[in-house]
């Protein structure tokens, strides 16, 4: 079948009975994603994880003792 990555536009061929397809099927929400696509997207979440938690050592304390 064909499905169409929401991102680039690139049309893939999946194999209609492969997992990958049933899933789509079955849940409309599951998006398609192609192979370059979902690297980007996994190295964009490794990377805004690593500043999340780079984020938590620079943060200070938003409590401030004069303001209540
Ligand atoms: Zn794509």
């Amino acid at each position: 079948m064909d499905v169409k990555c929401p991102i680039c536009d690139t049309v893939d061929q999946i194999d209609y009975d492969s997992p990958l397809a049933k899933r789509l099927r079955n849940r409309r929400k599951h998006l398609y994603l192609c192979p370059s696509c979902t690297e980007r997207i996994s190295e964009k979440t490794k990377k805004r994880h690593a500043t999340g938690l780079f984020k938590l050592y620079q943060e200070q304390k938003e409590d401030d003792p004069y303001i209540k």
